[in-house]
């Protein structure tokens, strides 16, 4: 994570170095927090490095004897690194002097909303810390002696749409230190898909990226080949038993010819991801560079309006069926039992 830290101020006294401390490592663990749950995926992380707020602000501190007092504190902090999570700062009153708390602080965040069909704001209404105690309803109401520490939470979040409201995003965080990392979310991620991806088969490939970006590239190569084959099979109108290279070649010779022969050919596509998938390889290299070829070649079909007409059957008029975007596709007995294996 990158983070623009200030330059601090000179501190003549070490409370003012601490409270400069604790602000800004509140702040790194709100942006890092955000980035994790905007930019990543299901078991992905992010992690905030706290030493460069520990060296500038030691530099600042005025008398040898804060910068030793900073030091210890700092090293009991590391410790017992607590952050509790909230929507705001946190802070305890002293006498007359109020303190900051180190607090996980929960942002609004920007994330897929599938009704509204866009990135909207979302806000938390809701949120626990499923390892703190009192959350479990006691120490009575948990059946274990397990306790997590101070230096870890579990978070449960509630994130609402802010434009349409309707059923929460939930979302499962586990800080571990000063790692963060996505573990759960209900309902299952969605992910936007290019508008040129026909939306017959789209949840294959919207799955295949789900799946690429939770670090399952096998299941990834696997959702991209089966998307690959519906989508050929629809528009082939082929409804027999086929051997894949075989389907393949015959929507490649379906294609219009002007555009066929620049245009990436999704057999070769089909025939370099079939590799890895026979050794079982996790090829993140294949995974990428197929799904940019797939990527070009549906982009090229929607410029082109390449019809997604199966061609008519010579003896079959009567089946003048309009197989188009809107259609479900047909699972084939084949694929569907391999998917659910
Ligand atoms: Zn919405």
């Amino acid at each position: 994570m990158s983070y623009n830290l200030p330059k601090p101020p000179r501190f003549t006294e070490v409370s003012g170095a601490k409270q400069w401390t604790i602000h800004y490592h509140n702040d790194m663990a709100r942006v890092a927090l955000s980035e994790l749950l905007e930019t990543k995926h299901l078991y992905q992380k992010v992690s905030v490095d706290p030493k460069p707020v520990a060296n500038a602000v030691s530099e600042t501190i005025v008398y040898p004897a804060d910068k030793d007092a900073y030091k210890i504190w700092l090293a009991k902090q590391r410790e017992h690194l607590k952050l509790v999570p909230a929507t705001q700062p946190r802070l305890t009153i002293a006498g007359s002097v109020s303190q900051l708390l180190s607090t996980l602080i929960i942002d609004n965040v920007k994330l897929y909303c599938s009704n509204c069909g866009g990135r909207e704001a979302f806000a938390p209404i809701w949120f626990a810390d499923t390892f703190n105690s009192t959350t479990r309803g006691g120490t009575n109401g948990y059946p274990s002696t397990f306790s997590a520490g101070p230096d870890s939470n579990m978070v449960l979040i509630h994130f609402q749409c802010l434009i349409c409201k309707t059923r929460p995003e939930i979302l499962l965080i586990e800080r571990d230190k000063w790692e963060l990392k996505l573990h759960g979310r209900s309902p299952m991620e969605t992910v936007e898909v290019p508008h040129y991806i026909p939306k017959a088969e789209s949840r294959l490939y919207s799955d295949g990226v789900i799946a690429f970006d939770s670090g399952k590239t096998l299941a990834a190569l696997f959702y991209l080949r089966s998307f690959l084959e519906q989508f050929a099979r629809r528009v082939t109108g082929t409804t027999e038993k086929l051997r894949g290279d075989e389907l393949m070649e015959k929507y490649n010779e379906g294609l219009p010819s002007p555009q066929r022969d620049w245009m990436p050919s999704l057999r070769d596509a089909y025939e370099k991801i079939s590799i890895p998938i026979h050794s079982a390889t996790d090829d993140v290299a294949t995974f990428n560079d197929m799904k940019a070829k797939v990527d070009k070649h549906f982009e090229i079909r929607k410029v082109h309006e390449i019809s997604e007409k199966p061609p008519e059957k010579p003896n079959d008029k009567t089946e003048e069926k309009d197989s188009t975007e809107h259609s479900s596709p047909k699972p084939d007995a084949e694929t569907a039992s391999n998917l659910g294996t």
